[in-house]
Parts: structure tokens; sequence; C-alpha cells
């Protein structure tokens, strides 16, 4: 997970997506809360607008154009709060929001261009606004702000009054102003991306078998038996489970050494791996060599055509040995069992079906094993 270091990005767009949306939530509610502060203060500040031209014709377009900006911002914070955004969705919005701003910002300076020194001043505030408070891709809020800048500093050449050597203080201040908030988002991007990765880390461990890559039984006992996943069942309510043990491993290891025991138990997680469907089914490394697979979703008949599969496939697969020099071949044995469920019901569910299974897995064992024992529980 390599971070980019000028943007303070994960450099693999995969990393990327998976950050972004891992901190999804967080970024709506921080784009909702920022917005609608933002909108009370630019509404409040039409008091200035009323202080220094009076009630005129200016005034009430400047107050259009507050209107204006409270709209779009308030819009983009009721949508962040109400609304589940997408990653690109967040992005637009801040944007808009930003542009209509940093828009009508412009119109305000140049219908006060009698106090440009404290604009520059307001301005430099909104950019860093911009750089570090409204979660925006630190991309596209350099383009604004920066375009804001130079826009600002055009309409000072134009429209005020101040020395030559005041505009120069002042677009030297905006230069600033862009500089540090560019290196100080791209920090916080930075740290933000570095927490992210330790987690995952600290994650994968947690819940991950080291040899096989399987989960581990913590996995199971933290995230499945209390996890309610009757959402996870795209057909039925059957819950199936297969658990499976390789047959006679202790001969393997005994004969070959315990190096080339891990390569049949790694060939043997692969092809349990590629059989279940991703992000529904999961492998559990449930002890040394038994495997337990978790189906939701998935009837006995579904269940025992799977676990057929798996025994065909790894009865066939030649394991090389770590020395390359011999092929290893092994069998397995599996205990299917299944039950119906109502919904919102996995925990006391799924201990039922995995002990039923690692008796079937012995029946299995018993009855000379390579083969399947299946059960419908009641
Ligand atoms: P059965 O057909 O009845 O299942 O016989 P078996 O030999 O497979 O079963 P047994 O329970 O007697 O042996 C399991 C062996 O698995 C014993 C243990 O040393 C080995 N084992 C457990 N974990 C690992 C591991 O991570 N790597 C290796 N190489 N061996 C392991
Ligand atoms: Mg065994
Ligand atoms: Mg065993």
């Amino acid at each position: 997970m390599e971070i980019n270091s000028l943007t303070g990005e994960f450099v693999r767009a995969s990393n990327e997506d998976a950050f972004l949306k891992h901190k999804q939530d967080q970024t709506q509610s921080l784009l909702g809360f920022t917005l609608v502060f933002c909108t009370v203060f630019y509404l409040g500040f039409f008091a200035t607008d009323v202080a220094a031209l009076g009630w005129g014709p200016d005034t009430q377009a400047l107050l259009a154009a507050r209107i204006l900006v409270a709209v779009t911002a308030g819009s983009c914070a009721w949508l962040a709060y109400r609304r589940a955004m997408s990653v690109r969705g967040t992005r637009i919005a801040a944007s808009i929001a930003e542009s209509v701003a940093l828009a009508s910002f412009m119109l305000i300076s140049v219908l006060r261009p009698a106090e440009f020194h404290w604009h520059a001043m307001s301005l430099a505030i909104m950019l860093v606004v911009v750089y570090l408070y409204i979660p925006n891709r630190l991309r596209y809020a350099s383009i604004l702000a920066v375009g804001a800048s130079v826009a600002f500093v055009a309409l000072a050449d134009k429209y005020s009054q101040m020395s030559y050597a005041d505009t120069l203080t002042m677009g030297m201040l905006l230069v600033l102003v862009n500089t540090f908030g560019f290196l100080a988002a791209r920090r916080f991007n930075h740290v933000s991306r570095e927490e992210y990765r330790s987690w995952s880390v600290l994650k994968h461990a947690a819940e991950r078998d080291h040899l096989t890559g399987c989960f581990n039984r913590r996995y199971l006992h933290e995230q499945l038996m209390s996890d309610q996943r009757s959402s996870a069942a795209p057909d039925t309510n059957s819950l199936t489970v297969v658990l499976c043990d390789i047959d006679h491993f202790k001969r393997i290891n005994d004969t070959h050494g315990h190096g080339d025991g891990d390569m049949v138990l790694r060939g043997f997680a692969r092809i349990l791996q590629a059989a279940i469907r991703e992000g529904v089914d999961t492998v559990v490394r449930y002890g040394g060599e038994e495997f337990l697979i978790v189906l939701p979703g998935t009837d006995l008949a579904g269940g025992i055509r799977l676990a057929e599969r798996l025994r065909v496939t790894f009865a066939a697969t030649e394991v090389v040995s770590n020395d390359g020099a011999t092929r290893l071949r092994a069998t397995a044995s599996f205990g299917v069992a299944t039950l119906d469920l109502a919904p919102l019901a996995f925990d006391t569910p799924l201990r039922r079906l995995i002990s039923a299974a690692d008796e079937l897995m012995y029946q299995a064992k018993r009855n000379g094993r390579d083969r399947i024992e299946s059960l419908q529980l009641a």
C-alpha cells in the first residue's frame, strides 16, 4: 500500500477506493457539518454588506448571492446528512458548494471595492477551509483555491485603488496560504492513510490464518457468530456448513516432513477459496487440517454439490513438494449440514450446524474417508 508523496493518496486505485469507502460515512458527516457551519457564517457576513453599502440595489444583489450560496451549500449538507452518497457524489457536492461560494465572494469583493485588504484576509480564511475542512480530493480543492486566488488578484488589480506594493503583498499572502494549505492537506491525507494501512494490517493479522490466508477461529466467533447475516442469504433461508478434514494428514507430515505438509494445507485452502462465492461464503481454518465453509442461502443439495466438487478436485490435485522432487496427493472427508432458519437467527444455528457437520465428518472417516456425509437438520 504505497502512498504518493505529492498527493498523500494511495498509488494503487484499488487501495484508494477501499480507503475512501471505509471513510465514506465519516466524510459525509464532516461535509454536512462543515457546510452548515460555513453557510451560517456566509449569511452572517451579510451584516458587513449592509454596514459598508447601506440598503440599495448592490446590497440586494449581494443578499441574493449569499442566499444562493446558502441554498447550494445547504442542499449539499442536507444530502450529506440524509442520503448515502458515493465517494464521487460527495466530491461533486463539495466542489459545487466551494465553486458557488468562491464565485459569489468575487462579486462581494467587486461590489465593495474599497475593502480589498479585508477581502484578501477573508479569502485566505476561505482557502484554509477549502484545503482543510471541506472534505474533497486535494487535486480539486487545489484547482479551485488557486483559480480563486488568481481571479481575486486580477479583480483587485482592476477594481481596487490599491498601491502596487499592497497588491504585491496581497498576492504573496495568497501564495503563502495556498502553499501551506496544500502542504497541510497533503500531510493530513498521508497521516490518515498511514493510519488506515496499520488498521488493515492489524485487522488482517487478527482475523486470518497466517499459513493459508483463510479466516481464523477468532473471526468465526467474533464476526460470523455475532453477525446477523440474513441479508447475505441471496436465494433461500437455508444455512449450510461444510466441515472438511484432510485424510491421513499425519502420514504426510511423518513421511515428507512438516514443510511439505504445509504445502498440502495451502493447496487445499486454495481449492476451497477458489470454489466459494466471494463476499458471501466464508472459509475458516477450523483446526490443524480442518476447514469450515459457511454457506448462507445454500440448501443441502447445493452444499453436497460443492463438497463433491471439492472432494474430486482435491483428490485429483498434485501438490509439488518443497524440493520439487515429489508430487503429493491426498484426499479429504466432508460433513455437510443444513438448517432452514428464520431470518435474524444465526448464532445458535451456526453452533448447532458446526457440531452436526463435525459429527458427519467423523462419520465419513469411519465409513472409509474420501467421502461426504450429509444431513438436513430439522
Ligand atoms: P484422519 O484421516 O483421521 O483425519 O487422520 P489425520 O492423520 O489427518 O488426523 P490427525 O488428527 O491424527 O492428524 C492431524 C495432523 O495435522 C497432526 C498435526 O501435526 C498436523 N498439523 C496440524 N496443523 C498443522 C500445520 O499447520 N502444518 C502441518 N504441516 N501439520 C499440521
Ligand atoms: Mg485429518
Ligand atoms: Mg483433523
